[in-house]
């Protein structure tokens, strides 16, 4: 197997693997989407909510901003030691106290972690008017995109590498495609760089085949 970077930007990846089947690219592509932990906000308290839209929809637009975490600091819920009780190795808490009239952002969240917090400051949650409250209490934690959406790492996509590169496109001339290799695009969705979530799929696929491989072995 061969990779080569192509390029990158902070959100974007864009690498080129040789020597790989179709299986492997896929495999690739679907646990960097949907098996590498992010954060994000999973239980919410509200205290007081006055504003126009109910503690539910509020509660979902929040558990969709991005956080950025330490990526070797915390443990997956069910993986802590606490055994999910819910500790410091396992959960962020953040909160938010705003009174109208104003729009609250992403940026308004403060947070008890140095490491979480969101990744834009201005995404826009909810506008209060005159006299109207907002304050609630939060709960980050990991989580994996095949369980929620909230915590998809990244959006990928591959194809296969032309035998030439094309620059302008000629309609008389068919492309012809290298099968054996492809040109990955991984582009971040949560607070871990594009580069991090590749590493991190990689680990996890290859955890993955050990395990298979120790489930054969008992077979024998
Ligand atoms: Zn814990």
């Amino acid at each position: 197997m061969k990779i080569k970077i192509l390029n990158r930007t902070d959100s974007e990846i864009q690498f080129l693997v040789e020597k790989i089947s179709p299986a492997f690219a896929n495999a690739l592509r679907r646990i960097a989407m949907t098996e590498v932990p992010t954060m994000a906000i999973e239980w919410i308290d509200f205290v007081r909510n006055d504003s126009a839209l109910n503690d539910e929809i509020l509660a979902n637009r929040i558990g969709l901003i991005p956080l950025t975490f330490d990526g070797k600091a915390y443990n997956l819920p069910a993986e802590c030691k606490c055994g999910g009780k819910g500790c410091s190795r396992c959960q962020v808490k953040l909160k938010l106290k705003k009174e109208g009239p104003c729009m609250i952002y992403s940026g308004d969240l403060e947070t008890g972690a140095k490491d979480v917090k969101p990744v834009f400051d201005k995404i826009p949650i909810v506008e209060l008017f005159e006299d109207e409250k907002l304050e609630f209490e939060a709960i980050a934690q990991l989580g994996l995109g095949l369980e929620h959406a909230k915590w998809q790492a990244a959006v990928v996509g591959y194809k296969n590498k032309p035998v030439k590169e094309i620059e302008r496109k000629d309609e008389s001339e068919e492309t012809k495609y290298i099968e054996d290799a492809f040109i990955f695009n991984l582009e971040s969705i949560c607070g871990l760089k594009p580069e991090e979530i590749v590493v991190r799929a990689a680990e996890i696929l290859e955890a993955k085949l050990k395990d298979f491989a120790k489930e054969l072995k008992k077979l024998e």
